[in-house]
């Protein structure tokens, strides 16, 4: 993805702090223009120290607006932005070669080559001792002291700690998939005359997103940049979308000769903070950086602060901020319910209280079970023995499959199903409790899964379902 991005590195994102205000306080928001700044702050401390000439420019960020309508969201944005402690102003000025009705500017962002930028790390981390793998997919890990990695043609890797930042994490064992929603976006750039550039970095507010930046680009040019277009992978009309991203382009910048043209995709979390921290609830050494939501350059650059200091035994400030783990169910749960309906309960159950066990439900211990209250649903939970929790809605009786599957089974279909024809089934660690339904050997298992469902439906109380072994709950 990388490699695809615009490049900004700038702490002003859209309209996040008016967002991040309401959702997680002026202190949040402050924290995380904090972050980001030193995020920007440290690339260009690392260009000078190493000498890197990765075409960083310094320019000022902007969201503007073209509608009186949309001023009065960037003006409110500015506001915000300067109260989280961003040198940010509200401006009618913004050097674009079109009238602007409003914007958010901010003083002191940047914008450069990111793979210049990389490469020459690389250098310095292998003039370092440090080694890279390029070609080797990881597809395994097992976490321990030390973890194990396992690579696609069979190799082990060990290590004390692991990140995983892949993107979309090819590990996710705190059902990030329920929290990250993919979009998709397209890229057109072409070359104009060194003196039409505007001299900032651009973005529209969220909805009708246009992005727009320069690069250097030869004697008396720069490369102009712009983005937009953004939808949900596989949406389609791509021809159409980019057809409109070139019209807006030639519209505003007349002189423009279009030369490239890309597409690429990155992931919204569901409360717009990417996840950063642990991989997991009770991940000692395995870690995650995922969700940048349009702005992984400084956001990946902070990720790789957060995550060095923790593994080094620090904390930075706004490492909370950030941790994976949080939820916030009543703000989260909306857009965790739209991205991701099936998975809700599941993740929310892991944080609500027993309703009669009295103590929360991650303190379900591996191999155990309970029925826990989700808002008005009841939810009969199960934790693995990989320490996943996994949850039945009593009410409907449908999976929140923990295997990947975004898609719930029918109400019902675990009961109908085959074994080893299932979704459910076809999990590595399948849900036990579709399992024990199907299984004819054991009264035991039988009579506990019924146990479960009829508490479920009508008592408010907790069942233990320790000393089934997981050979017994696998047969
Ligand atoms: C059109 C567009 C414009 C953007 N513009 C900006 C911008 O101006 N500023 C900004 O801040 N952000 C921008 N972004 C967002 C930014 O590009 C991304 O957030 C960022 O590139 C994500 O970086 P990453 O390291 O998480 O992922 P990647 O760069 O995709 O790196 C992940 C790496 O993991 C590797 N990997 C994956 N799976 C495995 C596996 N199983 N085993 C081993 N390795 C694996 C991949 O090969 C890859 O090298 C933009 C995004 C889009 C779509």
């Amino acid at each position: 993805m990388t490699g695809h991005t615009t490049a900004k590195l700038s702490a002003l994102h859209g309209t996040a702090y008016q967002r991040l205000r309401s959702t997680r306080g002026a202190q949040g928001a402050a924290l995380y223009a904090r972050s980001q700044q030193d995020a920007i702050g440290h690339v260009v401390a690392v260009c000078d120290e190493l000498g890197i000439d990765c075409e960083l420019e310094r320019v000022p960020a902007f969201t503007y607006a073209e509608t009186a309508k949309e001023a009065r969201t960037v003006e409110e944005e500015a506001e915000a932005a300067r109260e989280a402690g961003l040198p940010a102003s509200y401006v009618e000025e913004t050097g674009l070669p079109f009238p602007v009705a409003g914007a958010v500017r901010v003083e002191e962002q940047a914008q450069f080559h990111p793979r210049k930028y990389l490469y020459a790390l690389l250098a310095d981390l292998e003039r370092l001792g440090g080694q890279i793998f390029e070609e080797s997919r990881v597809v395994g890990l097992e976490e321990g002291e030390p973890c194990r990695l396992t690579t696609e043609d069979g190799r082990t890797v060990t290590a004390r700690d692991v990140v995983v930042a892949t993107h979309y994490p090819v590990f996710d064992r705190s059902l990030l998939f329920a929290r990250l929603k993919p979009h998709r976006e397209l890229v057109v750039a072409g070359v104009i005359p060194a003196e039409q550039d505007p001299g900032g970095m651009y973005l529209t507010p969220e909805g009708t997103t246009r992005s727009v930046r320069t690069a250097p680009y030869g004697e008396g040019q720069r490369l102009l940049i712009v983005t937009g277009e953004k939808f949900t992978p596989g949406a389609g009309r791509v021809g159409e979308r980019y057809e409109r991203l070139e019209q807006w382009t030639t519209r505003r910048f007349p002189d423009v000769r279009l030369t490239h043209r890309w597409a690429a995709q990155d992931n919204e979390p569901t409360d717009g903070v990417p996840f950063v921290g642990a991989l997991h609830p009770r991940a000692r050494h395995a870690f995650v950086a995922a969700g940048f939501n349009g702005w992984g350059m400084a956001g990946g650059v902070m990720s790789g602060r957060l995550l060095a200091a923790r593994i080094t035994g620090q904390k930075l400030p706004w490492a909370d901020l950030y941790d994976p783990v949080r939820l916030q169910p009543l703000k989260e749960a909306p857009s965790l319910l739209r991205f991701q309906a099936a998975a809700a309960g599941h993740f929310v159950g892991d944080r609500l209280p027993f309703v009669a066990g009295g103590g929360p439900a991650s303190a379900i211990a591996p191999g155990e079970g309970a029925v826990v209250r989700s808002g008005a649903r009841q939810l009969a939970v199960h934790r693995d023995d990989a320490g996943e929790l996994h949850a039945l809605s009593a009410g409907v009786r449908t999976w929140a499959a923990s295997c990947g599957s975004t898609t719930p089974n029918a109400p019902g279909s675990a009961r109908a199903t085959a074994p080893g024809s299932g979704s459910a089934a076809r999990c590595s660690r399948g849900p036990p409790y579709a399992l024990w339904r199907r299984s004819r050997t054991s009264r035991t298992r039988t009579s506990r899964a019924r146990r479960i469902e009829r508490m479920g439906r009508t008592e408010w109380t907790t069942t233990r379902t320790a000393g089934v072994t997981p050979h017994d709950r696998h047969r």
